[in-house]
């Protein structure tokens, strides 16, 4: 029987969304510069770094409790939706596969939603529908 306390940590070499789109998030972040990424916050403040995005260290660990609750949420179904992704054969797995990807598509929708509706600015559009502008 494996002793769990001596079981090796989870560990690959995927670095962090951060560092990953490092270029993409400094042309398209996720909040403007100087203003807090903390939703309930969203103050603006001058930052001391130019990566800063929380005004302050209670606003970061808040922001990243946050984002680890999601983590936490969304980690079983990325599983299952990866598990299952090219299976053609294995209908339950693929009904399981299908039950992740879309409960990450309403963990997304909610989840930004949240964040917009504290953040004080949530758009009268909802999430993830198009507008009628531009058609006739
Ligand atoms: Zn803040």
């Amino acid at each position: 029987m494996m002793r769990l306390a001596n079981a090796p940590a989870a560990h690959f070499d995927l670095e962090p969304f951060q560092s990953v789109a490092h270029r993409e998030l400094a042309g398209c972040p996720l909040v403007r510069a100087g203003v807090c990424l903390n939703p309930i916050c969203s103050q603006h403040f001058a930052p001391r770094r130019p990566w800063q995005k929380y005004c302050s260290e209670a606003c970061r660990k808040a922001d990243e409790a946050e984002m680890r609750r999601i983590g936490q949420r969304a980690a079983p179904a990325l599983l299952a939706w990866r598990l299952g992704k090219y299976e053609t054969s294995d209908a339950p797995l693929r009904d399981l596969s299908r039950a992740g990807r879309n409960y990450i598509g309403h963990l997304q929708t909610e989840w930004l939603r949240s964040r917009q509706l504290r953040a004080g600015h949530m758009r009268q559009v909802p999430v993830g529908r198009k507008t009628s502008e531009g058609q006739e």
